[in-house]
């Protein structure tokens, strides 16, 4: 978004140089006064460069540079293209994914030699580096965003509750590849035909019939079942499975690391979906599939530990992408508002566009203070702080969609204005990572022993 010339002014509003504009009277004041006060002409956005630390800061220009590079010019193209099976991958994509895996973006939530995030970003949680990087991804492009993000969510339980060897071996080694250019994408597995939020967040926990059960077996497990709507299943590699243990109901959950080469294991099908869809949400099938002791994660029965955990971890990083929707939605509307002519002058001229433009830039800026506030503190994220974020910060997103929907009008159902995209791809963030509802529930879950508490402050 470039600022608004120097020269010209809206209507209703004075021009810079006006001897009334704050902006030529800022230069009068005394020098403390100067000091304390700022009309600095920037962009609007980028101010927050300014606001993050340098290394997070030198981290959002790279993934903005990426994404704008190599994400924007396919993001069209691979959303309206044809739905593909399971195994298959548009040209695009794939050269996409290579390129990505080489600048180091499949690979950042572990330092160098392991992985490839930077030294100096060691001070922050990986949680706020990587909420600046899919605020840009999400920005250029939902599907492809997810295509990309999908993967580190399949990795999350090994970093979580790997042993030595998981951690220090297998993961840096799925870094390596992608590095290579030749990408290991993983998966995250819990949701089951039947069971999505309940499995997320254990409300249906005492009904639960499992949808994949792990069978011991000589040397390790045999899986048997489905999981479903599996981002990136399509493509994985390797995928994280969440299955209980014969017998057993959820609190036997257990994380298994399985090979999508081992036999048994098949990409049943990819759904055809409204939104992101450069991104395969797939359905997966287990029928004897072989994993040995070693390739469990974490301890028997912890799985469903690790999977709160890993979406404690997850879900400011899709606030995030609320965040960046947002931000791509007010960014088409105001190009809009500044091309489209109405009574003889560009649309941006009327005060009720800037004022719906003023709400939009505010809902959008407001969002993100609440995840960078989560995501600067979110060295050990908690169930309570992660879900209010997701919850809120996508619902506000949507409602600037909405926003940037009606300000479009006509246009806006129409491909080619950006907007119809992203109000599909936006929809997508209020259910996935547990509906919103959900994660209403979430936070009241967490916060539950306060609550009962009479003696004790409401304090969240
Ligand atoms: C694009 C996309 C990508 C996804 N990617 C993945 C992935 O990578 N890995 C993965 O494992 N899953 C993934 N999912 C699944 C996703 O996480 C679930 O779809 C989501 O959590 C909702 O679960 P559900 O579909 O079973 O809905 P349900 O849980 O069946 O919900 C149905 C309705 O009931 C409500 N509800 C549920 N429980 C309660 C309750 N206790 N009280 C009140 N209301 C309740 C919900 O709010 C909703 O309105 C993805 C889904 C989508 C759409």
């Amino acid at each position: 978004m470039n600022a608004p010339k120097r020269d010209g002014h809206l209507d209703g509003h004075l021009p810079p140089e006006h001897p009334l504009s704050p902006h030529a009277k800022y230069r009068d004041l005394p020098p403390v006064g100067r000091l304390l006060s700022n009309y600095a002409v920037r962009d609007l956005w980028d101010t927050d460069f300014a606001r993050l630390p340098w290394p997070l800061a030198r981290q959002r220009r790279r993934a903005r540079d990426f994404a704008e590079r190599h994400m924007a010019p396919i993001a069209d193209a691979l959303d309206l293209a044809p739905h593909l099976a399971p195994g298959e991958c548009h040209p695009d994509a794939r050269a996409l994914l290579r390129e990505a895996g080489r600048q180091g973006w499949l690979s950042y939530f572990l330092p160098r030699p392991l992985g490839s995030m930077p030294w100096s970003t060691l001070a922050y949680p990986a949680i706020w580096q990587c909420s600046v990087i899919v605020e840009e991804f999400s920005r250029s492009c939902g599907g492809l965003m997810l295509l990309l993000s999908a993967h580190h969510l399949g990795a999350m339980p090994l970093l979580l509750a790997g042993n030595a060897r998981q951690l220090l071996v297998d993961l840096p080694s799925v870094y390596r590849r992608c590095e290579r250019g030749d990408p290991h994408l993983m998966a995250f597995a819990i949701t089951e035909p039947g069971a999505g939020s309940d499995a997320e967040d254990g409300h249906g926990a005492a009904t639960y019939r499992p949808g994949v059960v792990a069978t011991p077996t000589a040397g390790g497990w045999l899986l048997n079942g489905r999981k479903c709507y599996i981002s990136g299943g399509d493509l994985a590699t390797s995928v994280t499975v969440f299955a209980a243990l014969q017998g057993e109901g959820m609190e036997s959950w257990t994380c298994f690391h399985v090979d999508a080469a081992t036999p048994g294991f098949r990409g049943a099908r990819t759904e055809r979906k409204m939104g992101m869809r450069a991104s395969g949400a797939a359905e997966l099938e287990f029928v004897d599939v072989f994993v040995p002791h070693a390739r469990v994660v974490g301890a028997l029965r912890q799985g469903w530990a690790i999977n709160r955990a890993t979406l404690n971890a997850s879900r400011i990083p899709v606030a995030a992408m609320g965040v960046g929707l947002a931000r791509a939605a007010t960014e088409a509307a105001l190009d809009f508002a500044r091309r489209y002519t109405l009574g003889g002058k560009p649309l941006v001229h009327y005060q009720e566009v800037q004022l719906q433009l003023a709400t939009m830039v505010a809902e959008t800026r407001a969002i993100r203070a609440l995840v960078w506030q989560e995501a600067r503190h979110a060295w050990r994220p908690r169930q309570l702080h992660a879900s209010l974020a997701k919850f809120h910060a996508t619902d506000v997103a949507q409602r600037v969609c909405e926003m940037a929907m009606d300000l479009v009008a006509d246009h806006g159902v129409l491909h080619e204005q950006r907007v119809e995209k992203i109000f599909r791809d936006v929809r997508l963030t209020r259910i996935f990572e547990g509906t919103n509802q959900v994660n209403r529930l979430s936070l009241v879950e967490d916060w539950q022993g306060q609550l009962l508490d009479a003696d004790h402050s409401m304090g969240v």
